[in-house]
């Protein structure tokens, strides 16, 4: 028998736990719905393929203690789970612009969805918000208790107001209906499986790099961004999850060091060796100048912090990025398919 299916098995049904995450084929999803398979619990992705792709779960997709269903979350669902990680919704400015209003429905109908299934199942579910809710900050580094500098009305506020929003039906459905939940703010991640093509900057400069492009700095490039590794955020999030129930959040979960984005630039060109120059391009549109957690609360609610350095971190997702151009062209945004 597979030495995996056989370590399962010996789990315990009492400790096991049917655990759903929706968004979990995306970049962060993924690497959850392995972390929980890893630990032994029984899981459900939900996902409809907007961003995400069946490639980032195909070594999951053999495990009889994984589960895949196409759904979209701003429609109702009805399964069985202990848990529920609700982590569905484009994330990349890119993707998230590109079609603002279903941006938003995501976020919002998603959260009114996933709450009343939790509502029912008398499940713990923990909300992937993030440090957008804070939009150009005023205050530095941000602490959970600061409420925010957002733009009702501008080209990201589809994602911070529909994150906002979804926030406020997570406190909501928790002092009206006593769902139990959990709030992670999470700041700027990255790693392997990022889509290529969401324009995100560690993304996009890993890619120039390999390929000896010009890196694209916008603006000036002395904003700042502070760059948390996947598999920190992703034992934040679980440590989170596994907390009593009177920790409800908001917490932050990000890497306190923080980088401008010539740095950012500098050091990409360095490990990978390229022979790649740096050339402006216009800011976008609402761009926070600076973004920095507190992690205070994490620190001393989870015993979390991050661990993997920058540089650490950079050299894995080269790894990954270049083993990916070896492999050929990629599907674009808004397909639906793997
Ligand atoms: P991602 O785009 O890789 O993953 C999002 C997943 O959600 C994709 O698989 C996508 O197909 C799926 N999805 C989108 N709309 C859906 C819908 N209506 N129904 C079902 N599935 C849907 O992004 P990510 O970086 O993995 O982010 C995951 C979550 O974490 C998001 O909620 C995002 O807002 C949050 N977050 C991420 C970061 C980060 O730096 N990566 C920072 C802050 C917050
Ligand atoms: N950025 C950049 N060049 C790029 C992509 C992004 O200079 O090719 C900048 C962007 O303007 C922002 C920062 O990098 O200031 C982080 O952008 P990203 O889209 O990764 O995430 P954000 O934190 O803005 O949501």
């Amino acid at each position: 028998m597979n030495t995996v299916a056989t370590q399962l098995q010996s789990i315990p049904p009492a400790v096991r736990r049917r655990v759903l995450v929706t968004g979990g084929a995306g970049f962060l999803g993924s690497h959850l719905c392995e972390e929980l398979v890893r630990r032994g619990h029984d899981v459900l992705c939900v996902d409809n393929f907007y961003t995400g792709a069946k490639d980032n779960i195909a070594g999951l997709m053999c495990n009889p203690y994984f589960e895949l269903m196409r759904h979209d979350v701003t429609f109702p669902l009805y399964v069985e789970a202990d848990e529920i990680y609700n982590l569905a919704c484009p994330a990349s400015p890119l993707h998230y612009q590109f079609d603002p209003v279903q941006t938003t429905k995501t976020s919002v109908h998603g959260a009114i969805n996933m709450l009343g299934l939790a509502k029912r199942l008398k499940a713990s579910i923990l909300q992937a918000s993030t440090s957008e809710v804070y939009g150009d900050p005023s205050v530095h580094p941000q602490e959970e208790s600061y409420w925010g500098n957002t733009n009702p009305i501008g080209l990201r506020s589809c994602y911070d107001e529909g994150k906002r929003c979804a926030e406020t039906l997570f406190f909501d459905y928790h002092r009206q209906h006593g769902v139990r939940i959990k709030v992670a703010r999470i700041f700027n991640t990255y790693g392997p499986r990022m889509h290529p093509q969401d324009g995100r900057v560690v993304s996009n400069f890993i890619l120039q790099a390999l390929r000896n492009e010009p890196i694209t700095i916008y603006g000036d490039g002395s904003q700042t961004r502070s760059f948390c590794y996947v598999d920190d955020l992703i034992q934040g999030l679980i440590r989170l999850m596994q907390t009593p129930p009177d920790v409800l959040g908001p917490i932050n979960l990000g890497n306190p060091n923080e980088f401008t984005i010539r740095q950012l630039a500098e050091a990409v060109i360095e490990l990978t060796g390229s022979r790649s120059t740096l050339v402006a391009k216009p800011l976008p549109s609402d761009d926070p100048r600076q973004r920095c957690p507190d992690i205070t609360r994490a620190r001393k609610t989870l015993d979390w912090q991050p661990t993997i350095q920058l540089r650490d971190g950079l050299a894995k997702t080269i790894a990954y990025f270049e083993n990916l151009l070896s492999r050929g062209p990629w599907t674009a945004i808004g397909t639906g398919s793997s």
